[in-house]
């Protein structure tokens, strides 16, 4: 369980707050959608949940600790893909880049082989594990830095604007190893705009308009709620 209450963040002294009293339980297993306008703070917002950043007002726990007293906690339960996952790899072949984590908990060479593989063959990308990531695809690489998030086992998998720069079967690919994910038990919260596919496995839907809830219901409830929100409504 990820809970926030109360939880506001402001950029150094701006008067703009970029997330104001936001108190969300996301329950374990559940995949939530998280919308809302650029600069609605959705970006904020998730960067709490493994103590990224640090509340100005209110708190933020996994499963039940405070984030901030035990970040290793936190980030081995709260598993975050960037927007840009080329910026984050670590290393120049798939395996190595998702073995990353795990050697990093220092575990015995044997889990963490099984994790790469286990994490490869969840996205799809089993046996690709020597090849070079800067030669895949752009969805290719999206999957590999999920691949890297899941070598962690993590209860939740947080994803910010994974979308953004994919073609459309590389998006549906990855909506597809999502819904696969989540299937299996692993919490999704997905941040994006585009809410094309991403409904059906969706258990509920977030909005944030200016940095607060807007909209927080189930999907189908929810799509009748989003005028005036910059969301991209399903067709
Ligand atoms: P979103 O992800 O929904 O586009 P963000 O969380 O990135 O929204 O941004 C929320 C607000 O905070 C915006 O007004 C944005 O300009 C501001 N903001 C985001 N990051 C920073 C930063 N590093 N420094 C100052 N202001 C920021
Ligand atoms: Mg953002």
């Amino acid at each position: 369980m990820i809970e926030t209450r109360g939880l506001t963040h402001r950029y150094g002294d701006a008067d703009a707050t970029a997330v104001r009293d936001v108190s969300l339980a996301i329950p374990d297993g559940e995949f939530l959608v998280l919308a809302g306008a650029n600069g609605s703070g959705k970006s904020t917002l998730v960067r709490h949940f493994n103590g990224l950043l640090t509340p100005d007002e209110g708190d933020v726990e996994v499963d039940g600790t405070p984030v901030g007293d035990d970040l290793v906690a936190a980030r081995t339960r709260v598993g975050m893909v960037f927007q840009e996952p080329r910026d984050c790899f670590v290393a120049a072949t798939v395996a190595r880049d998702v073995a990353f984590g795990p050697e990093n908990l220092g575990l015995a060479r044997t889990e963490i082989d099984r994790r790469v593989a286990d994490a490869l063959a969840a996205v799809g990308l089993a046996d690709r594990g020597d090849e070079r990531i800067d030669r895949l695809s752009g969805g290719e690489q999206e999957r590999v830095a999920i691949a890297g998030a899941l070598a962690m086992e993590p209860g939740h998998l947080v994803l910010d604007e994974p979308f953004a720069g994919l073609d459309e079967p590389a998006r549906e690919s990855v909506v597809a190893h999502l819904r696969a994910l989540h299937r299996e038990g692993t919490g999704v919260v997905l941040v994006t705009h585009d809410l094309r596919d991403v409904l059906d496995p969706a258990d509920r839907l977030v909005v944030l308009a200016d940095g607060e809830v807007a909209v927080d219901a189930p999907p189908t409830e929810a799509v009748e709620r989003l005028d005036g929100l910059a969301v991209r409504r399903p067709d």
